[in-house]
């Protein structure tokens, strides 16, 4: 049976559907049992990740390995695997749940990340059932560790261009593999691989390397600028000799593995990044309430009060966006109701996850991207004491500078956010081409959205204006490209920021319509105004980018004009609201755990 889901919004939808028209997940509907998963992590996290941080960031892998087996007692890696092997198979809201709770320190959720996602996930979901029955417990039990190893020396984000080869041994029971790889996360101490490589140099084709593999070894550890306490090695395949059963899924089909393996990977790296935010808030709140300069505390002073109010409401944007993802993933998932522990209710697993890839790629754009200015921001208000290792902040700055660069670089990211879109346009999937005829008409004949009114009217207003403007400069540029808009990357990627703050927007304002809180609202408020003048900004330069003629390039900017909201807004008193909740509460003032 097909899985019904015909209600349930499209990926890319938030494109399509008026703002506050489709009901999304927020923090207000965790279960009971969701709340205590997060607790219970957080509470492990701290007192055993947190406390062992020295010596995990001086790599001492034993101490590593002791916190995974604690953590797989404790249940943290069992999350997504199936009851059968040992799992408690929870929904993605659970799972990203406890990744936030474990994001207490830049290597550790590289480490869990690696273990309980990119390492393993391969297996679950695309793993027979004796290679189910072989590895899950172990990972569950954090027995054994897991790696994912796809990214070569020479290419990385160009995956597919791997030179590492599989043949098979004259008496077919061994895949022969030569090659390298680089850049491996968990590499020093993994007990299994998974590995992709190409069959007779054609067919690109994952397998499970166990360490101890004749023919293959671990290369020595990177010095690098973070996540210092994570382990990333080169792998070597010379004549590795790995047997016929450990070859994953089907020859010639690893990049379903790959990409739909990544896409999970890019969602939980951007929501962790949210959570580091909040993280981020606890360290530098109370700093600046100790702090005095000039007679009075640094939270007095505008400047720093900006600052926090900008971080606060980048957290609950920032969550608005990953529950509404995380959310529509579990209920399309859910939605052939296909039992647990079944290859269908996997399937349906992928399928949710790859349905809404071009939110998992926003997330991962703009969490890592929020998180990159508010870890400044945060060094910043720590003046010179943010610039030395004795202050967590230190640490936060350097691990996150990582995050824009793995799980698909940012470029690349962007790139897949209207290239995604274009795709399932040409495909008549996704009625992009419609939406864009639709704005562009309307905004001939009468102009912008009229203006509504009740709660939140002006950022209502700006939600549908960022779609508007992202569907009216994706007009434009696919009439100056067609086909080719793809390769103006330049072009692409003023597009995928107009989408990022459309998805941005629309969702924060959903979830402050959705439960109504002053400060929030003053979160929205705050977030919107920026938003809109970048957006606008990215979808003036989208224009400009693909049309040359000064006359037609003045029509459309014109038009695009007509989409930029100037209402004025109490903007000094969204900020007071903000900043003054973020220092009375000494952390990020809505927390909800
Ligand atoms: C600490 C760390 C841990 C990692 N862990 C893993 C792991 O566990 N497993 C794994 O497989 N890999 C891992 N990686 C690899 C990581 O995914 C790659 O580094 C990343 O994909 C970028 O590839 P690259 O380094 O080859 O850069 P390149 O691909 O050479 O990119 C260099 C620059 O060019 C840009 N660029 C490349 N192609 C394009 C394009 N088509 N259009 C526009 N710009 C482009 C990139 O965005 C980037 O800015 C890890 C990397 C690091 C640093």
């Amino acid at each position: 049976m097909a899985p019904d889901t015909s209600s349930l919004p499209l990926g890319g939808g938030f494109l399509l559907a008026p703002v506050g028209s489709q009901r999304i997940d927020t923090p207000a509907d965790f279960t009971d049992e969701q709340r205590e998963f997060f607790r219970s992590a957080r509470k492990f996290a701290v007192e055993r990740v947190v406390a062992s941080a020295d010596r995990i960031e001086k790599k001492d892998f034993a101490v590593t390995r002791q916190l995974l087996r604690e953590a797989g007692e404790l249940g943290f890696l069992a999350l997504d695997i199936p009851e059968q092997h040992g799992g408690l198979q929870q929904d993605m809201t659970t799972s990203v749940l406890v990744a936030e709770a474990m994001t207490t320190l830049g290597a550790w959720s590289v480490i869990i990340g690696a273990q309980v996602g990119i390492g393993s996930l391969p297996i679950v979901y695309f793993g027979t059932e004796a290679q189910q029955a072989r590895y899950l417990p172990k990972v569950v039990s954090g027995e054994w560790a897991c790696a994912y190893a796809l990214s070569e020396a020479s290419s990385a984000s160009d995956a597919m261009a791997a030179r590492t080869r599989a043949v098979l041994s004259p008496d077919k029971r061994h895949w022969i593999l030569n090659g390298s790889k680089q850049w491996i996360s968990n590499a020093g101490f993994a007990d299994f691989f998974i590995v992709f490589a190409k069959v007779d140099g054609e067919k690109f084709t994952a397998f499970i390397v166990d360490r101890g593999t004749p023919g293959f070894s671990v290369g020595p550890e990177e010095h690098k600028m973070g996540i210092r306490g994570s382990s990333t090695c080169p792998l070597i395949f010379d004549d590795a000799q790995v047997p016929v059963e450990n070859l994953l899924g089907e020859i010639g089909k690893g990049h379903k593995i790959a990409f739909n393996i990544l896409n999970i990977g890019r969602l939980k790296l951007g929501v962790t990044c949210v959570a580091a935010i909040r993280n981020v808030l606890e360290m530098t709140v109370p700093y600046a309430k100790d702090r005095k300069a000039f007679g009075k505390p640094i939270a007095d002073f505008g400047l720093i009060r900006e600052k926090l109010a900008r971080m606060t409401a980048y957290a609950y944007v920032g969550e608005a966006m990953s529950y509404r993802t995380t959310g529509l993933i579990d209920r399309r998932a859910h939605a052939a109701g296909h039992e647990r522990g079944t290859k269908a209710y996997e399937a349906d697993h992928i399928a949710a996850v790859e349905e809404y890839n071009v939110e998992a790629s926003i997330l991962k754009v703009w969490g890592s991207e929020a998180l990159g200015m508010v870890a400044d921001e945060g060094v910043q208000i720590h003046g010179g004491y943010g610039f030395v290792e004795e202050y967590p902040i230190e640490r936060v700055y350097r691990d996150n500078r990582v995050n824009r660069i793995f799980e698909g670089t940012n470029e690349i990211n962007r790139l897949l956010i209207p290239g995604t879109l274009l795709k399932r346009a040409a495909k008549g999937t996704f009625p992009m081409m419609d939406m864009g005829k639709g704005v562009a008409a309307a905004l001939a004949a009468e102009g912008p959205p009229a203006a509504g009114a009740g709660p939140l009217a002006r950022e209502r207003r700006v939600a549908e204006a960022n779609k508007h403007l992202f569907a009216y400069a994706s007009q434009v540029a696919f009439e100056a490209f067609g086909a080719t808009l793809g390769d103006r990357q330049e072009v692409m990627g003023a597009l995928a920021d107009v989408a990022i703050e459309a998805f941005a927007v629309d969702s924060a304002v959903t979830r402050a319509l959705q439960k109504p809180d002053p400060v929030g609202e003053a979160c929205v408020k705050l977030y919107a105004e920026e938003a809109h003048l970048r957006a606008w900004g990215r979808a003036r330069a989208a224009v400009l980018g693909s049309v040359k003629d000064p006359a037609a390039a003045r029509k459309h900017l014109g038009r695009l004009r007509r989409l930029l909201d100037e209402e004025p807004g109490d903007l000094a008193g969204w900020r007071d609201l903000v900043a003054g909740a973020t220092v009375e509460a000494g952390k990020y003032p809505l927390a909800w755990a």
